[in-house]
C-alpha cells in the first residue's frame, strides 16, 4: 500500500462529484461528513423515499418523503471550479494547512 488517508478531506459544504455507485456522475453539496463511519451526506445524492406518517399534532402530512442516505467517502471527489473533479494536495499558507487543488493549485478553501 503506498499511502494511508489519515484523515477525511471532504467537509460540509464542499462541492464533490460521485465517482461510483448508483448515483455516479451527479455532483452536489456536502450536507454534513460522518467521519465516523467514512461517508458523507451529499444533496441531492443517494435518495431514497421515505413514506412518512401523517401527524396532524406535529403538522406533518403523511405521504412520502425524499430524503439523502450517506455515500461512502471513496465514492466522492472533490470539485475544483476550475478543473473539475480533482485530488487534493496540501499547502501551507501562513500558519494554515490548507487544501489545494492537485491539478492547477488553487486553494479549495472557501
Ligand atoms: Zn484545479
Amino acid at each position: 500500500m503506498a499511502t494511508t488517508p489519515n484523515k477525511f478531506d471532504i467537509r460540509r459544504n464542499d462541492t464533490v462529484k460521485i465517482i461510483s455507485g448508483r448515483d455516479k456522475g451527479k455532483q452536489g453539496r456536502v450536507l454534513r461528513v460522518i467521519p465516523g463511519k467514512g461517508r458523507v451526506l451529499v444533496e441531492h445524492v443517494s435518495m431514497t423515499k421515505k413514506h412518512v406518517r401523517p401527524n396532524p399534532q406535529r403538522n406533518i402530512k403523511g405521504g412520502i418523503a425524499e430524503q439523502e442516505t450517506p455515500v461512502a467517502i471513496s465514492n466522492v471527489m472533490l470539485v475544483c471550479a476550475q478543473c473539475g473533479p480533482t485530488r487534493i494536495g496540501h499547502q501551507l499558507q501562513g500558519d494554515k494547512n490548507v487544501r489545494v487543488c492537485k491539478k492547477c493549485g488553487a486553494t479549495l478553501e472557501k
